[in-house]
């Protein structure tokens, strides 16, 4: 049977969810589908002082706080400097947003579902979305489904978000997703009881440890368990001959500064590898849907961005959504311009940095940064998401950058070496085609 609504939302996720809570509190008859049930594992646990302004306007700040460890900033540990490099949100160029939370992503991932379930007309887990006719101006898309017992659904909304995150349905059907040229990475992580950490305030500091392969990240939860992953060139993860438990026990002893922090800890599951998660969608939008978060692009996960960049999205989506239903062309137009802004900046910006986190150049300039001309407290602003609250950084930046060419310059040798290196980190052997332009 064919039911029909406003909008169907596909995936709950953080970019899902965030969307259907906001549109059905403008009104709009929304149904909610999700082929997992929460809570349900998800990686992506380190998130940006940028998100706490979204959870405020969600109204789960406090659930968040109640599941969150503090997050006040990020130390970086390189192998080739005798020292290590903290960063205190507090000291953006906004300090108004100077911390954040680490969560448990089953947690977190719930505390946004049920927030959807309070307002949302219909949620669906365990719930496959299989088929999207998006119609046309005059025609309503269809949504077919099939739930975990086998029965179809079948919904004809007058407009679709796909947030299916890396599963990107319709990037997939559209034939619009393509491998990122200029970046290709893999991941293996795992859960770690009784890992040595900071103390104070930095105990919920998220590590970055730089080593031969890639990187490491370090991130504490609540309770006794910090999250553990490397994030490796393919080529490395391609030497994999071990399974994935002690493979990454073998990639963490190439990191001594890590290694000593996870003496005497304990696995608490089997660690899980992931293959290149790099790409983007050439579009995301078109005439009777929009593709939110993960869907249109990821990169990296060295900022910690995703989780952010998703939820954005989601406020973002729902202006473009409401004035379509309710028939307002101009709005409409506006806010689809200001959603293609939104959802091309926060890739474009992080990246600038995702492609050079393993130069030596950058690394020194994150090893000892300055604060002249307020390129630190730029840089900062970027590492907190502060992206799309107009906080004055380009200057900053702009400097940063200017330092970041004349360092590389001054160490042509070097410079090309890390260029020719990359270059060949980066190749891909994979079916998916490249992006184009
Ligand atoms: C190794 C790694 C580490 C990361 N670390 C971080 C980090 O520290 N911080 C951070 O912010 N981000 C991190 N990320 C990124 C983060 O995981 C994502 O950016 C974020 O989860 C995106 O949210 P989303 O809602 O777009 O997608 P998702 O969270 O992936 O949600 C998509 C949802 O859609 C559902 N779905 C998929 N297909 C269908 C279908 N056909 N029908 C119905 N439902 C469907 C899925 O089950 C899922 O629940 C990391 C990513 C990787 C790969």
């Amino acid at each position: 049977m064919q039911r029909e609504c406003d909008v169907v939302v596909i995936g709950a996720g953080p970019a899902g969810s965030t969307t259907a809570t906001l549109l059905a509190e403008r009104g709009h008859h929304v149904v909610l589908v999700e082929k997992d049930s929460h809570p349900r594992f998800h990686i992506g646990e380190s998130l940006l002082p940028a998100n706490m302004p979204l959870f405020d306007r969600l109204g789960v700040a406090e659930e968040m706080r109640a599941i969150g460890m503090e997050k006040w900033g990020a130390t970086f540990v390189s192998p080739w400097h005798d020292r290590t490099s903290g960063f205190q949100f507090g000291d953006a160029t906004d300090p108004d947003l100077p911390m954040a939370y680490q969560v448990r992503r089953s947690e977190f991932d719930e505390i946004l579902f049920r927030r959807a379930r309070k307002v949302v007309a219909e949620t669906r887990e365990n719930t496959r979305v299989r088929e999207v006719d998006l119609g046309d101006r005059k025609t309503r898309p269809t949504v077919t489904a099939v739930d975990a017992a086998g029965a179809t659904h079948e919904w004809r909304p007058r407009f679709v978000i796909d947030a299916t995150g890396r599963d990107t349905l319709l990037g997939n059907r559209l034939k619009l997703k393509r491998r990122n040229p200029a970046h290709n990475s893999a991941a293996l992580f795992g859960h770690f009881r009784n890992a040595r950490r900071d103390c104070g305030r930095a105990e919920g500091n998220i590590i970055i440890f730089w080593f031969d392969h890639g990187w490491f990240w370090f991130i504490p939860l609540k309770g006794d368990v910090t999250s553990v992953g490397a994030v490796v060139w393919p080529y490395y993860m391609k030497t994999r001959k071990k399974p994935v438990r002690e493979f990454l026990m073998d990639t963490i002893a190439m990191c001594p500064q890590l290694a000593e922090r996870l003496e005497g800890a304990q696995l608490v599951e089997e660690p899980t590898a992931t293959g290149n998660y790099s790409y983007e969608c050439d579009e995301c939008q078109g005439e009777n849907y929009l593709l939110v978060g993960d869907a249109y692009a990821f990169i990296d996960p060295v900022f910690s961005s995703g989780v952010m960049l998703a939820m954005n999205s989601g406020f973002a989506a729902t202006e473009v959504v409401d004035a379509r239903l309710k028939g307002e062309a101009m709005a409409e137009a506006r806010a689809r311009r200001r959603f293609e802004w939104a959802m091309r900046k926060g890739p474009k910006e992080f990246s600038w940095f995702i492609y050079r986190v393993t130069n030596p150049t950058l690394r020194e300039l994150f090893m000892s940064p300055s604060d002249r001309f307020d390129m630190k407290k730029a840089l900062l602003s970027v590492l907190a998401g502060d992206l799309f609250r107009g906080t004055p950084i380009r200057k900053g930046l702009f400097f940063f950058r200017i330092v970041y060419y004349a360092f590389s310059l001054a160490h042509l040798r070097r410079s090309l070496a890390a260029w020719r290196r990359r270059a060949f980190n980066i190749r891909d052997d994979s079916e998916m085609p490249l992006a184009r332009g």
